[in-house]
């Protein structure tokens, strides 16, 4: 466990630390406070070019005297030639489109060093952006003395690391909750059978129970990260055999019935009267498929309805997973795959979960040369499809 929680600690050290740039900008910013920044061409006009921030330098009024081709493309226009003379504020007030109060209020101070993060959207995946100001500090020959007249402004799209970021705190919460909830169930009840006398026989049996339940829980929720970090490492991979797909649908089938019926709800199944030939890893496909069926049920309210439909086709087996549930924004939909996300819909967020099921089964999918995806309306519900291929084109059904 120890090994795990290191290894995901080092990827996302790693993936946060994603500042390759960060050193050829604070050279280059230095070269422009410098003299060679009035050189519009050569080598250094060559490399604010090709990097990947935005960079501009501005005039005493805060006008675009100069900008590359990355600053350009950040705040949406194709020529960086058709932003010379517009103010720089208003340009990236205009890119940002969200939160934008902050830069206006630094730039009605005058040119002072600063950096801040403006969001382009009330959802952090709509994008971020830092912008910094460097004020330029010139001599004059004559008289020796320095003015701040003329500034460098750096444009950065931070998204990723914020999303990152997000998912690091995602993943504390989580993990803290996951560990913290059922190992205090566990010591209160085993305290309670260890300390308390007379309690009578089904009592303790129901207390057994509990400790069992809670045990698996998180036993099953190391197994989610020992998979992920197999995962994350490279080392995850699949052994196929030829399997009996009739019977692993019965017993997944029947793994999460008692679930579904607790919640009363309905669920049609829809096979095939002739199954193909699949060559799958049990555990792996069974343990993705219980995942689609268990979070059809806990995101679809009481006396809901799922169905779990098999189809056949040329090369491949369609399995749906289909709910009446709460279903997924249109916003969310592309992240659901992404590790430790969970969709800020608060009736989603009361419900236990990590965030790990549907990455783990989506890489299942691909490593069996298939794949799992999504379509899901808020208030409608949401179908999983997992597509696996056969195991030869002749013979099939
Ligand atoms: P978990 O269910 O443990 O949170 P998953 O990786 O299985 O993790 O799912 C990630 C997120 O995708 C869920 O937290 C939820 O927000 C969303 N999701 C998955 N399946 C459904 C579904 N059937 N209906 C609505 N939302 C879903």
């Amino acid at each position: 466990m120890p090994v795990v929680v290191q290894t995901e600690a080092d990827q996302w050290n790693s993936l946060l630390s994603g500042e390759s740039d960060a050193e050829l900008l604070s050279q280059l910013e230095q070269r422009l406070s410098g003299d060679s920044c009035g050189g519009a061409d050569g080598p250094w006009r060559a490399i604010v070019d090709s990097i990947s921030d935005g960079i501009c330098s501005a005039d005493a009024e805060g006008r675009i005297v100069q900008a590359n081709p990355a600053f350009a493309a950040l705040v949406g226009v194709s020529s960086s030639r058709s932003l010379t003379g517009q103010s720089v504020c208003d340009v990236i007030v205009a890119a940002a489109s969200g939160e934008s109060e902050k830069l206006v209020q630094q730039f009605s101070r005058g040119m002072t060093s600063f950096a801040c993060e403006l969001r382009r959207g009330a959802e952090l995946a709509d994008g971020v952006l830092r912008v910094a100001c460097v004020p330029l500090r010139e001599t004059s020959e004559s008289d020796g003395h320095s003015s701040e007249d003329h500034s460098v402004w750096q444009l950065r799209d931070v998204t990723h690391q914020k999303l990152a970021e997000e998912a690091r705190n995602q993943f504390v919460f989580t993990a803290t909750h996951e560990l913290r909830t059922p190992l205090c169930n566990l010591k209160a009840y085993a305290e309670t059978l260890a300390l308390q006398d007379g309690i009578d026989v089904d009592r303790q049996k129901e207390f057994c129970n509990i400790i069992n339940s809670e045990a698996t829980r998180l036993a099953r929720f190391v197994d989610e990260l020992l998979n992920i970090s197999q995962m994350e490492g490279g080392g995850l991979s699949v052994t196929k055999h030829q399997t009996d797909i009739e019977r692993l649908l019965k017993e997944v089938l029947d793994h999460v019935r008692p679930q579904i019926s607790k919640k009363q709800q309905t669920l049609e199944t829809s096979l095939p009267a002739r199954f193909p030939k699949l060559s799958v890893d049990k555990d792996k496909i069974s343990g993705t498929l219980i995942n689609l069926l268990g979070n059809a049920c806990k995101y679809t309210p009481e006396n809901g309805s799922l169905h779990f439909t098999v189809e056949v086709e040329p090369g491949t087996l369609l399995i749906h997973v289909e709910d009446s549930g709460y279903g997924i924004s249109a916003e969310e939909l592309p992240r659901i795959f992404d590790k430790f996300f969970r969709s800020s819909d608060q009736r989603v967020r009361d419900i236990e979960g990590t965030g790990l099921g549907l990455a783990f089964a989506k890489e299942v999918a691909r490593l069996h040369g298939g794949s799992l995806t999504a379509q899901s309306e808020v208030g409608r519900g949401s179908r999983f499809t997992l597509t696996l291929p056969l195991d030869t084109q002749i013979d099939q059904v």
